[in-house]
């Protein structure tokens, strides 16, 4: 009764724009579980549109896909400090490194099981976060050149993270990022794969491109833009989020709905029943804001207070033509009708990012190869709520 519906058409249209707006290699992010999605079946339909490898923040989640099946280069990077690489190096993960014991750890496991580890070492140019600071490069880069000589190691990529900041910043990454570059030459590393493009700067910075991209956000259809739409951006909204209704119920005037009856029906109206609540990553504070779902094609209105498993909807004027089991999208593709999730982004002030990623467990996601299964509606729907702030994204 509650279901992600995953388009995996979806996913495969987007990452082969990606492919088409950039000519380079394409690196998807799959992690927190594909955004929501699903790993294994994100990396899946990802992999199939061409994209050159995947990613994931922890070594678990790349791990995991490992297990599930996924052959192609997965890359991770970000490191707890007792992590053991010795299961990375076996199942051939490669390993974002942004410091001088993590390469150190890595190099110790890859000697100690007579593998050399695949590293793509991570630099930090102004995003002040995770990735080795100017000043490491070059005891960093010499000591990879060492162990690169001695077999421990390939390099095969460099790669760093814009603050999505504005031109000039991004302008100032870019030349830190090609001193990073240079320095790595230096020392006689030519990587293979040179990356600082997430989603926002793919779609809109190709300067910034270098000879590969690393996509997440993008690769499931959203956008990360607050000023541009997915459909303005050429890509598909992969989630559907959908459920049904389970109970309906004629009340009259004077009716108060939910905990704290901070609604009550104006006029006798028709109630309906959602099993999806804030367990499901359904914000709370959504209630009363003017969050809308779409049943039989009609744009209707979420009333009263949110509750853990469960949520009410106003389907008055709809009673007479729905009963019980109609489909309930709470967001989707707009170009067919479905709310947009940055309507929920919007209203919480948050991003379409936070949203995906928040939904939960008890959500089953079923990845689908053909249309989305709850039938479009003849009007695309206008845009409703405010869009997200940009650009401070993962
Ligand atoms: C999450 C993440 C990405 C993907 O960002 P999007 O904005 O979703 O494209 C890329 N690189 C790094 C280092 C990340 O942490």
């Amino acid at each position: 009764m509650r279901v992600a519906e995953i388009s995996l058409p979806a996913i495969r249209h987007n990452v082969a724009r990606i492919r088409e707006l950039t000519g380079g290699a394409v690196i998807v992010v799959v992690k927190a579980d594909g955004y929501g999605h699903g790993a294994r079946a994100a990396a899946a339909a990802a992999l199939e549109a061409g994209a050159t490898m995947v990613a994931t923040a922890d070594l678990e989640e790349a791990l995991a896909l490992r297990e599930a099946g996924i052959g192609a280069p997965i890359l991770c990077w970000l490191h707890g400090v007792r992590v053991d690489f010795s299961e990375a190096v076996a199942a051939g993960i490669e390993i974002g490194i942004s410091h001088a014991q993590q390469l150190e750890h890595l190099a110790a496991a890859a000697t100690r099981l007579g593998r050399t580890a695949v590293v793509q070492l991570k630099v930090d140019t102004g995003l002040s976060r995770n990735g080795a600071a100017p000043e490491e490069w070059a005891p960093l880069f010499a000591r990879a050149a060492e162990l690169e000589a001695a077999g421990a190691i390939r390099v095969r990529g460099v790669f760093s993270h814009l603050a999505n900041a504005g031109d000039a910043h991004d302008r100032a990454q870019a030349a830190r990022f090609d001193e990073a570059i240079a320095a790595l030459r230096a020392v006689g590393i030519e990587p293979e794969l040179i990356h600082l493009a997430a989603s926002a700067a793919t779609l809109t910075l190709p300067h910034l491109h270098y000879n590969a991209v690393r996509v997440g956000v993008a690769a499931y259809g959203l956008s990360p833009f607050a000023d541009k739409t997915s459909a303005q951006l050429g890509l598909v909204p992969a989630m559907t989020l959908r459920s049904e209704i389970v109970a309906l119920r004629a009340v009259p005037a004077g009716t108060g709905v939910s905990y704290g009856y901070n609604h009550v029906c104006e006029t006798a109206t028709t109630l309906a029943l959602v099993p999806m609540g804030y367990a499901d990553g359904m914000p709370r504070a959504l209630n009363g804001a003017g969050a809308w779902v779409t049943i039989a094609g009609e744009h209707r209105p979420i009333v009263g207070r949110i509750g853990m498993d469960q949520f009410i909807v106003d389907v008055g004027p709809i009673a007479g033509r729905i009963d019980l089991g109609e489909p309930v999208v709470l967001f989707g593709d707009p170009e067919r009708g479905h709310p947009p999730v940055e309507i929920w982004a919007g209203l919480m002030r948050t991003i379409n990012y936070e949203i995906i990623v928040g939904i939960g467990p008890r959500v089953r996601r079923i990845p689908v190869d053909a249309e989305p299964s709850v039938a479009a509606v003849d009007a695309p729907a206008t845009a409703v709520g405010a869009p997200a702030a940009a650009g401070d994204a993962a």
